[in-house]
């Protein structure tokens, strides 16, 4: 009998097919294993935000590639703009100049979050535009430390400098390899801090724990290059901070001469309603990373840094692809048309579901809490709401459901669901998606908590 909440049965599709099957089986002979996969979905095309598989069957996209398809699937002014500029050029190299890449930076420059004049640098994914601003903290600061936080993801690269030894620019004030020193996130819903008496919210928690333990016990303060952290924690759990966490850290960071970096990799770009989430709070921060959604797919990462701490010099760091025209042309397009409505649909459509999550909240047991900004909304699952006790099995069965029944939506953290389609969705696409969501927590909590 269907559930009182649910006004239909959403059929099953037939996935993944025979087409599907058949790459799935060449794929597994060649492709390597490290790669973690949600489901058997094999794409042939894609549009705004709905992508359909080889065998024909169709799906709303509440995942955006992780956050990369800010513009939806194949938008026609990023299309349009990557086949006209192929027809020019597709690579040059960083060692000559173009105007796309220098038009990019500015326009980096004029949305950064901070009032100073930027000096941008441009790679080629996340991980890189975080390895570039340590190393810039790195040598601005001449310290050997940095803080990071647990649950914090930042990219997989390991270490490539250590190896090269070509030129002594490219590796004085770098090595030897920095330390990180991790202290807990202001995880409200899960803290691993007790809060201390006079202490307005967990975020103050945490800034005084840096303070009054970590710089009295583990590293001194002027030993610190940055602090490094996600506005909205990502691949973590989708976590927003408390109102006084940026602000307490931004005044901690300037007491000690630390630089504040945001890597904004996931949350950037107009996702969470502004063009980046540490705008929510009012602080500046010294550097900012960006990738994913900056190029609507076309591999893109950089970092935007404050000119007074882009201290080094000439041949201190590099790359092939930097300013690759490709990628300049599709983020150019990219922000045109998140500055065109995608950012403010992005908040607009996000209001939207997090009160339609709140109210699914409300009817089942499994959802402990909804949080988020803009589109970039996570909703964890607990076996139940007293005890807040994770539910990841609950959670990764709603995945495989949600996917047989039509939706692509995939989790983060321990057991919360992200929901991130592209900036450019429309109500009815949110609506069914959310009906297909929803669905499938129902089902999932009939076979696993019923
Ligand atoms: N930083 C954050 C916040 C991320 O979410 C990710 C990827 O998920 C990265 C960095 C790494 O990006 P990439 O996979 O492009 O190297």
């Amino acid at each position: 009998m269907l559930a009182t909440h649910l006004t239909r049965t959403i059929p099953r599709l037939n996935t993944p097919g025979p087409k599907a099957r058949a790459i799935l089986e060449r794929d597994r002979a060649v492709v390597s294993r490290a790669y973690g996969r949600v489901a058997d979905f094999v794409m042939s095309h894609g549009l705004g935000s709905q992508v359909w598989d080889v065998d024909g069957n169709r799906y709303l996209d509440f995942m955006s590639g992780i956050a990369v398809n800010a513009t939806g699937h194949s938008h026609p002014r990023v299309v349009r703009a990557i086949q006209e500029q192929a027809e020019k050029f597709l690579h040059i190299s960083s060692d000559y100049y173009h105007e796309s890449w220098v038009r990019l930076s500015e326009r980096l420059n004029e949305i950064a979050p901070f009032a100073e004049p930027s000096s941008v640098f441009l790679g080629n994914s996340g991980t890189e535009a975080v390895e570039g601003a340590i190393k810039l903290a790195r040598y601005h600061t001449g310290r050997p430390y940095f803080l990071g936080f647990i649950g914090g993801f930042h990219g997989r690269t390991l270490g490539s400098l250590g190896f090269t030894a070509s030129k002594i620019t490219q590796r004085r004030g770098f090595l030897p390899q920095r330390e990180v020193i991790h202290v807990p996130y202001p995880y409200e819903y899960r803290p691993l801090l007790a809060m201390q008496p006079g202490e307005v919210d967990y975020g103050e928690t945490v800034v005084n724990y840096i303070e009054r333990v970590v710089f009295k016990n583990l590293v001194a303060p002027d030993e610190v290059a940055a602090v490094l952290v996600e506005p909205i924690q990502g691949e973590g759990g989708y976590v927003v901070p408390p109102a006084s966490f940026f602000p307490r850290l931004r005044e901690l960071c300037d007491r000690h001469g630390i630089l504040l970096i945001v890597d904004e990799v996931q949350s950037g770009m107009g996702r969470t309603g502004k063009w980046w989430a540490i705008e929510h709070w009012g602080v500046e921060p010294d550097i900012v990373c960006t990738a994913k959604g900056i190029a609507s797919g076309v591999p893109l990462g950089g970092f935007i840094a404050r000119q007074s701490i882009a201290t080094w010099p000439t041949g201190a760091h590099g790359n092939t692809y930097g300013g690759n025209p490709l990628a300049m042309v599709a983020a150019l397009a990219t922000m045109e048309v998140l500055e065109n409505g995608g950012i403010q649909n992005a908040a607009e459509q996000g209001a939207y579901i997090l009160s339609r999550l709140n109210e699914m909240a409300a009817r089942h047991p499994s959802i402990g809490d909804v949080r988020g900004k803009g589109l970039m909304i996570g909703v964890e699952f607990v076996q139940d709401k007293a005890t807040r006790m994770p539910n990841a099995r609950l959670r990764d069965r709603i995945v495989e459901l949600a996917f047989e029944h039509g939706l692509l939506i995939m989790g983060c953290g321990v057991s919360t669901m992200r929901i991130i389609p592209p900036l450019i969705i429309t109500r009815p696409e949110v609506d069914e998606g959310l009906e297909i969501f929803e669905y499938a927590v129902t089902l999932a909590e009939e076979e696993l908590m019923g």
